[in-house]
C-alpha cells in the first residue's frame, strides 16, 4: 500500500517532467518559427537582391528582388551551381573568393543597370559553410557621378584658354621692360601658380579620359615587366631622399590584357606615394604575384601610415590627408584615383593595408588575360 503509493508519485513526477519539457520544447518552436517567419519576412521585404549558396557555390536560397533580377521564378534551384542558374560569372567569382575576405564588386547587368554586389561567407564554428552575395541598384548613382565628372570635365577644358593666356603675359612681364627684384618674384610666382593648375586641369582631363576609354588598342601585358621600368624611373627619386626601392617579382606571372602606358601610370603613383610620404632613410618594396587567376601589385613602405579614418576616403579624388609633414602643395590627390580608375578600367581592384606611423601596402589586382567560363 505504501510503496503503491511511491510508484504513484514517481509516475506523475516523470509525467511532469515530461509535460514541462513538452511545454519548453513547444515554446522553443514557437521562439524557433516565428524567428524563421521574421526572418523570411525581412528577406521578402527587401529591395536588395540576397543570394545564399553552400560552400560549393550551389544555390540553398534566393529572396524575391533576386529572383526577379535573374528570372528565376518557378524555377527549382536548391541545389543547382549558381553558374547554371545566374549568368554572371563575375558574381560567381566574387563568392568564390569571399572565402578569403569580403568583398564589393561591381556588376552590370545587359539591360545598363549597374548592382554593387557585396560577397561574404557565412562562418560557423570557424569554417565557412555557405557564401552570401547582396546586390545593390547603383544605378542613378552611377549616372549623377558620371554627370559630376562629365561637368568637372567641362569646367576644366574651358580653364584651360584663359590659363595659357594668363601664362603667356606672366612670361612675358619681363620682356616689356625692366622688373625690379619684387616684381620679378612676383611674375614668376604667378607662373609657378598657372603651372600647377594647368597640370591639375591635366590630371582631371586625363582622368576623364581614362574613364570613358574604350579598351579597344589594349595588348598583353607583363604587369612583373612595367614594374621593373617603372622602378628604373622612379629610383633616381628614392636615391636622392635615401631611401631603399627594391621591384622583385615571382616566376610565372601571366599576361593580363590591357594599355601598358595607363598600367605603367598606376604603377607610378603608387611608388611615387611610397616615396613620398616615407621618411629619409625608409624602405618601398614593390612586388608582383600571382593570386589565383589574379595578377597583384603590392607596395609596402615603411612611412608614416594612414588612419583608420582616413583609409575608406584615400581613392576618391581631391581626397589627401592632411598634416603629414609632406609640403602639402606638392599633390593633387588625383594620383590614388588615377590608380583606381585604371585598374577598374582593367577589370580588377585596389585596396590597402596601413597601421598609421608603421607604413602602408597598397594593392592593385587584376584578372589574367584569359577569363574561363567556369568560375565555380
Ligand atoms: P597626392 O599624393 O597627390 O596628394 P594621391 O591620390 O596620390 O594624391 O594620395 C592621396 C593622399 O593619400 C595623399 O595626399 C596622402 O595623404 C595619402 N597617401 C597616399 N599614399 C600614401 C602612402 N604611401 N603613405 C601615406 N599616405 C599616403
Amino acid at each position: 500500500m505504501y510503496s503503491g503509493l511511491g510508484e504513484e508519485t514517481d509516475l506523475l513526477t516523470t509525467l511532469a517532467d515530461q509535460a514541462a519539457m513538452a511545454v519548453a520544447n513547444a515554446r522553443l518552436f514557437e521562439a524557433s518559427e516565428g524567428g524563421r517567419q521574421q526572418l523570411e519576412a525581412i528577406l521578402t521585404a527587401t529591395p536588395d537582391a540576397v543570394i545564399v549558396t553552400n560552400d560549393k557555390l550551389e544555390l540553398l536560397r534566393v529572396n524575391p528582388a533576386a529572383a526577379d533580377l535573374f528570372g528565376l521564378q518557378g524555377h527549382q534551384i536548391k541545389g543547382r551551381r549558381i553558374n547554371e542558374m545566374i549568368n554572371q560569372p563575375q558574381l560567381a567569382l566574387a563568392l568564390r573568393k569571399s572565402g578569403e575576405r569580403d568583398t564589393t564588386d561591381e556588376i552590370k547587368l545587359p539591360d545598363g543597370r549597374t548592382f554593387s554586389a557585396s560577397t561574404s561567407s557565412i562562418v560557423l564554428d570557424g569554417s565557412i559553410i555557405g557564401r552570401l552575395a547582396v546586390l545593390r541598384d547603383v544605378t542613378d548613382f552611377k549616372q549623377l557621378d558620371r554627370q559630376k565628372t562629365d561637368a568637372i570635365a567641362a569646367v576644366s577644358h574651358d580653364l584651360k584658354n584663359p590659363l595659357s593666356l594668363m601664362h603667356g603675359y606672366a612670361t612675358m612681364l619681363p620682356m616689356v621692360g625692366k622688373l625690379n627684384a619684387r616684381q620679378r618674384e612676383f611674375s614668376e610666382k604667378i607662373v609657378a601658380g598657372v603651372e600647377h593648375m594647368s597640370m591639375l586641369i591635366e590630371d582631371v582631363l586625363d582622368l576623364h579620359r581614362i574613364e570613358s576609354a574604350r579598351g579597344a588598342d589594349w595588348e598583353s601585358c607583363y604587369l612583373d615587366v612595367l614594374l621593373q621600368q617603372v622602378v628604373d624611373e622612379v629610383r633616381p627619386a628614392a636615391v636622392t631622399k635615401g631611401i631603399q626601392l627594391v621591384g622583385e617579382t615571382a616566376v610565372g606571372i601571366k599576361a593580363i590584357a590591357g594599355d601598358p602606358s595607363l598600367l605603367m601610370r598606376a604603377i607610378r603613383h603608387l611608388l611615387d606615394n611610397g616615396v613620398r610620404y616615407t621618411p629619409v632613410g625608409g624602405s618601398v618594396v614593390a612586388c608582383v604575384e600571382m593570386r589565383d587567376d589574379d595578377v597583384v601589385l603590392s607596395v609596402s613602405d615603411s612611412g608614416v601610415g594612414i588612419a583608420r579614418a582616413d583609409r575608406d576616403r584615400l581613392f576618391e579624388r581631391f581626397y589627401r590627408v592632411r598634416g603629414q609633414g609632406e609640403d602639402e602643395s606638392q599633390g593633387s590627390g588625383l594620383g590614388l584615383a588615377f590608380a583606381k580608375s585604371i585598374a577598374e578600367r582593367h577589370g580588377g581592384r585596389v585596396w590597402l593595408d596601413s597601421q598609421l606611423g608603421q607604413g602602408s601596402t597598397f594593392y592593385i589586382s587584376l584578372p589574367v588575360q584569359k577569363v574561363d567560363g567556369d568560375e565555380g
